[in-house]
């Protein structure tokens, strides 16, 4: 494959003005990606101040409900900031150090990745700004307060529907503007190359951990092994390194919102068309005229139109498959594994939970199925009490 590219997909569609910046990215990733020093460092932050490795948990009630295979969670929710998130904005940021930046800006949706940006930049020492859409600024009021006590400064974007796309647009502008001391910590597997490759290899932890854990506690890899997908850098955590043993199933679980038959909906594999938009060639949802289409689902984590090249591709060979999940059917995952296991996953990761909850009957016994847990609910609470029609004060 040639450089940068997964099949047809990814590339660097990036303006001229930000060619350098990329350039000085790749060197950087490609100098230190092996360097023995900075992994050890990686490893040592991943575990000391992270928390890894996270947890690989038997749901053993879970399992007795739903009456299939054995049901493994991946704790991604118990790292620290409540989510995967922060594995990749430590190895951004320590290279980002590395290449003598000393501010960093960053884009959220749902705020908890702009959370992580700000506390491993207030950790290290370094200046933050992140953008965000003034729609998620105020779905997700209680991040934005996170962010500003953690010493960075909040952007609330106007531009289109003030959600992720139009936040990630803002932060590769503000970059073409700075790049001398500014890092932009890009939050998933999507962009211009380096981006989908680095961020991939960062999150690639997480199948390494749960390799290594269900070896041990099952003496055999999972049957499947399902995750939620919004730019898609959790579930490609938590595929990359079973992608070579043909026998698990990688399941994506895409945000359909009120149906892959209606507008409202982020489903980029199931109703999306290949286009370039943010730096690279992938699925994206579009109007007949190729313009991005806005989208829709309850969790902002999700709501972004397109979806990182590397899963595009691993569609394209059918090596990994993507089903969409409606908001109704999250909900009902939210609160089913709240009660069932005692554990308030993220409204994102609740997407892949549901799957579950249909696939996991259907099979056998012995088999054994894994659900990356990407996050913890703590944050959407008050969103799915107002789904609920209830309404309660953070
Ligand atoms: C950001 C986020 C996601 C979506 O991002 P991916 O890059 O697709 O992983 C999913 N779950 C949680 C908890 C998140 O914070």
């Amino acid at each position: 494959m040639s450089k940068g590219r997964f099949g047809i997909h990814g590339g660097q569609y990036i303006p001229e003005t930000l060619m350098n910046a990329v350039t000085e990215v790749e060197k950087a990733y490609f100098k230190y990606k092996d360097d023995p020093e900075f992994n050890r460092e990686l490893t040592k932050l991943y575990n000391d101040y992270a928390g890894r490795p996270s947890r690989l948990y038997y749901a053993k009630r879970l399992t007795k409900e739903l009456g299939g295979c054995k049901i493994y969670l991946k704790r991604e929710d118990l790292n620290h900031t409540g989510s995967h998130k922060i594995n990749n904005v430590i190895g951004q940021m320590l290279l980002a150090k590395r290449m003598g930046k000393t501010r960093v800006i960053a884009e959220t949706g749902a705020g908890q990745h702009g959370v992580a940006t700000a506390t491993v930049a207030a950790m290290m020492g370094m200046e933050c700004e992140i953008f965000m859409g003034r729609e998620d600024t105020v779905r997700q009021a209680l991040n934005v307060y996170r962010m500003k006590l953690l010493g960075a400064k909040v952007h609330a974007i106007d531009s289109g529907t003030a959600t992720l796309k139009d936040a990630v647009t803002e932060t590769f502008r503000e970059w073409t503007k700075r790049i001398d001391d500014t890092h932009y910590v890009l939050g998933s597997v999507m962009g211009p190359y380096p981006f989908p490759q680095m961020v991939r290899d960062f999150q690639s932890v997480i199948s390494r951990e749960i390799k290594m854990q269900i070896l041990e506690a099952e003496g055999k890899l999972p049957d499947a092994v399902l995750a939620c997908v919004g730019g898609g850098s959790n579930a490609i955590g938590a595929f990359y390194h079973f992608i070579e043993d043909k026998g698990v199933r990688l399941i994506g679980c895409e945000a359909a919102g009120r149906g892959i038959d209606t507008f409202e909906t982020a489903a980029t594999v199931n109703t999306g068309r290949v286009g370039i938009f943010h730096g690279m060639k992938s699925y994206f949802c579009q109007d007949n005229y190729g313009q991005i289409a806005p989208v829709y689902s309850i969790s902002a984590g999700l709501d972004y139109p397109g979806i990182g090249p590397e899963h595009a591709y691993l569609h394209d060979i059918k090596r990994a498959e993507y089903v969409p999940v409606t908001d109704d059917e999250a909900v009902n995952a939210f609160e089913y594994l709240s009660r069932i296991e005692g554990i308030i996953p993220a409204i994102e990761s609740a997407h892949a939970v549901a799957h579950a909850m249909k696939l996991a009957p259907a099979m056998d016994k012995e088999q054994i199925m894994v659900i990356n847990i990407s996050g913890r609910g703590d944050k959407d609470c008050a969103a799915i009490a107002r789904y609920r029609g209830e309404d309660i004060y953070e």
